[in-house]
């Protein structure tokens, strides 16, 4: 039975609900005028059910979908204005007990390099990480209890935060590791993370555990209240996400949707953010086995849908997707992005993006920070190294609030700027400071507040003369 404020998977993540739903979206996806009525209702700003979302899904007129990417880019432009976040992924170890068919970490491949990274090494791709300018990272690990248990975790998010390079800090540390006990979210949540991550993967129990046939993660419904447990032990923010070309994407999309309706109801904060990935090719992997993977125009509309249903949550793009998709989906909803970022443990010794035998996955945007920097300004974004929402204690439920009244946005614009500031002056090329530069001044006009704006300008001079880390 469906109920979504129960904390059983089987019953916020209603098998026959999502099937119904299916059914109802294939039912009326030429009722235009139905349609209509939905698209009047998203765009009041306040998001839509997971029925309504997958009828817009399962809607083929083109016309429509021409109006829900104007919609989802309105939507986008309200709430996040034209800021990208950046963050980039720290693998820290592969070793996995696990047997996920479609990640190379799995236990039983062999021809993967095992390797878990010292705190010492650890040390210097955080190093190598600030060098390139990131303040926000995103630590993953495989599962494993002897290799990777909580301490080791724990040890490494205290060590990622200690170092202070030049000028560079980590100021957010976001977490993917696997699903655990409330106590173990509890000590991630007292270690100060930001964020933490974890793909449902699939959302149809079925295929779940033929996709995990062995290891701990091959239990469907710990997995999936896995969310539930991080919240009750004092975890503010989660994120949410499948692998999108392991099942049908309707059944997947009403999965992610009914997931944050449940996290919603029963904690009152819904996800803080959704990932998107798409099944990428990968060592000892085979692609052929996965028959469900989605198109270009496909993958940009489920952006745009999710987009206009859960206004207020953060969307995720990874460098598995190309410049010209990431490109695509920018203004369609996606509000980070890694950059410059290693798919391999111990990734950032090396200056070019090589495969030293570790890699999870192929990246297919190799770009450097540097040059998705100047790319994300030409194309009028403002890139943003922000971090102040967690460091202010604005998450949860009081960062919602904020973000559902739309003050957040006071915050968003003049940080974006100050940190894209201390960027241009820390790590950028000649070519890129330029640009930024140029693009600072223009942006400076765009901040409403007088006062706001005075203190920027103030704060943007003292960075030049030195001075760091200011925030609103
Ligand atoms: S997806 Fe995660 S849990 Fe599964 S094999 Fe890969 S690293 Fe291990
Ligand atoms: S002010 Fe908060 S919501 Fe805005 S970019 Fe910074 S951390 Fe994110």
């Amino acid at each position: 039975m469906y109920n979504p404020s129960s904390s059983k998977a089987e019953e916020f993540i209603s098998h026959q609900e999502i099937l119904d739903t299916i059914q109802f979206a294939n039912q009326y996806k030429n009722n235009i005028s139905l349609i209509r009525e939905i698209l009047s209702k998203a765009s009041l700003e306040k998001g839509l059910s997971h029925r309504d979302a997958a009828l817009l899904m399962a809607c083929e007129d083109p016309s429509i979908t021409k109006e829900i990417y104007a919609l989802a880019g309105k939507i986008k432009d309200h709430y996040y204005g034209s800021r990208i976040v950046l963050f980039a992924p720290l693998y820290l170890s592969n070793y996995c007990i696990n047997g996920c068919t479609y990640c190379p970490y799995h236990r039983g491949n062999s021809g993967v390099v095992r390797r878990k990274l010292s705190q010492d090494e650890i040390r210097e791709q955080v190093i190598a990480l600030q060098d390139m300018g990131h303040k926000r990272l995103a630590i993953e690990a495989g599962e494993h209890p002897i290799h990777n248990p909580i301490e080791y975790i724990l040890e490494s998010i205290e060590t990622i935060y200690s170092i202070k390079h030049k000028n560079g800090s980590i100021r957010r540390v976001n977490v993917n590791i696997a699903a655990t006990t409330v106590e173990n979210y509890r000590r991630l949540a007292e270690a100060g993370i930001g964020t933490y991550v974890l793909f449902q993967e699939t959302y149809h129990r079925e295929s779940y555990e033929r996709l995990h046939p062995t290891g701990p993660k091959s239990n469907y419904a710990y997995h999936t209240e896995a969310m539930d447990r991080a919240m009750e032990g004092g975890i503010d923010d989660v994120g949410l996400g499948v692998l999108f070309g392991l099942g049908n994407y309707l059944y997947e999309l009403t999965g992610i949707l009914m997931h944050a309706e449940h996290l919603e109801t029963r904690f009152g904060v819904g996800p803080h953010t959704i990932s998107v990935p798409r099944i990428r090719r990968a060592e000892g992997v085979d692609p052929s086995q996965f028959t469900e993977g989605i198109d270009d125009e496909t993958f940009a509309k489920i952006c745009a849908v999710i987009r206009i249903a859960v206004p207020y949550t953060g969307m995720i793009i990874s460098t598995r997707e190309s410049a010209a998709v990431r490109e695509r989906v920018l203004s369609l909803g996606i509000s980070q992005i890694s950059g410059g970022s290693r798919t391999t443990v111990g990734g950032y010794e090396t200056e070019e993006y090589e495969d030293n035998g570790t890699e999870q996955f192929d990246i297919s945007d190799r770009r450097t920070l540097d040059e998705i920097v100047k790319w994300l300004m030409e194309l009028s974004y403002i890139p943003s190294f922000c971090t102040a929402c967690y460091r202010e204690g604005r998450t949860g439920d009081r960062f919602m609030a904020l973000c559902k009244n739309g003050q957040i946005q006071n915050c968003c614009h003049p940080n974006a700027l100050m940190t894209l500031k201390e960027y241009l002056m820390d790590y950028a090329s000649p070519e890129t400071r330029a640009v930024g530069e140029k693009l600072i001044k223009e942006q400076l006009r765009h901040i409403p507040a007088e006062k706001v704006k005075m203190i920027t300008e103030e704060r943007l001079t003292a960075i030049e003369g030195g001075s760091r880390d200011f925030r609103f």
